[in-house]
């Protein structure tokens, strides 16, 4: 049987076209795909050579649905189920798993069952993640859209945590896309005194200001270090995150924190890449600096259901919601800001 999926040829190059269907592994299941979010990193690995050649290749991983075929040894889970699928596998095993960070965790062969192929109609899940976890069900009242918020939120969720963003804490925010805009709406959730935004683009910067952004800037107009430091009364912010995918806001982001204070590294740099660092300001004003990447079990979870609960902003991130087919209008839409969120379905294909 055939299907309809966004295939990658190359960078910049996905057609829309008919490939096999996945078969149904004797363990696992096969979910019919009604709703896949296109994320920065799918952004990223679309336009850019990601697999070194080695393609076709079909991406995406926000993926939830609706169980079309069970194999005949799956017991868990039923045709006609609504799941979300959470990308992370992890052991649960490793020294890492066990400590509690299974974002951590050391099991390479686990961490390959990692979910990919969801701009398509159908998924095959393999009986193995079935039953090492992070697949959720999805209640009869959520929407399949808000279900599909669950992975960008998760990643954003763990690092807040990780980092305990809270009162009375002065958080920098550099990147307003769609991770920035989560993560201004967490911080505000958790108790963050002051959320200042920056980024380049003044249309994404007024979309961000619905999230709790308490104050705007632009960073081609102001110099953003002189600008966080006059919202600070000269000090510094208490945590700064760099969540674009530049090195050059890894490089300014030490220069807005206060001493002793925090810098995140969340989004991830083109590959191979170098960033410069003042490490004599990083040494005398005691700074910290923490990487940021993925979320555990217990995170995803706990974000995932924060996006399905009715009390969550879903419909103010999900700005378009758009056919598979439409998936490169989708890429600009975010490229340019005029999107938050893009939500695809591989059904309504024209
Ligand atoms: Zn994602
Ligand atoms: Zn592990």
């Amino acid at each position: 049987m055939e299907m309809k999926a966004a295939v990658m040829y190359g960078p910049n190059d996905i057609r829309v076209e008919s490939v096999e269907k996945p078969a149904c592994p004797r363990d696992g299941l096969i979910l019919k795909i009604m709703a896949v979010g296109l994320c920065g990193s799918d952004i990223r690995n679309l336009t850019s050579d990601s697999r070194k050649g080695n393609y076709p290749f079909i991406y995406g991983h926000e993926i939830v649905g609706v169980v079309d075929e069970v194999g005949e040894e799956e017991t868990k889970y039923q045709t006609g189920d609504r799941l979300f699928l959470f990308p992370g596998t992890y052991c649960m095993e490793c020294e890492e798993c066990i400590s509690g960070h299974s974002e951590n965790c050391s099991n390479k062969e686990v961490a390959s069952l990692a979910g990919t192929g969801g701009f398509a109609q159908y998924v095959a899940v393999k009986g193995e993640k079935i039953r090492r976890g992070g697949i959720y069900e999805i209640p009869e009242d959520v929407s399949f859209e808000a279900a599909s918020l669950g992975e960008p939120l998760t990643s954003v969720f763990a690092c807040l945590e990780n980092v305990k963003v809270e009162y009375p804490d002065v958080l920098v925010i550099i990147g307003a896309g769609p991770i920035g805009c989560f993560m201004a709406q967490l911080a505000k959730i958790r108790g963050a005194q002051k959320v200042i935004m920056i980024d380049l683009n003044d249309t994404r910067l007024e979309m961000a200001k619905q999230f709790g952004v308490d104050v705007t800037v632009n960073s081609s107009v102001e110099d953003p270090i002189e600008a966080v430091k006059r919202l600070t009364n000269g000090k510094g912010a208490d945590k700064v995150i760099s969540a674009t995918p530049a090195n050059a806001t890894q490089t300014q982001s030490i220069h807005m924190v206060k001493k002793g204070g925090l810098v995140v590294f969340f989004g991830g740099v083109p590959k191979g890449s170098m960033t410069e660092l003042d490490c004599n300001l990083i040494h005398y004003n005691n700074i910290w600096i923490k990487g940021h990447f993925g979320a555990s079990y217990s995170q995803s979870k706990r974000a995932y259901q924060l996006a399905i609960s009715p009390t969550f902003p879903t419909e103010k991130f999900i700005t378009h919601i758009l056919p598979l087919d439409k998936i490169n209008e989708g890429i600009q839409l975010t490229k340019s800001g005029d999107a938050i969120k893009v939500v695809l379905h591989p059904w309504d294909i024209s």
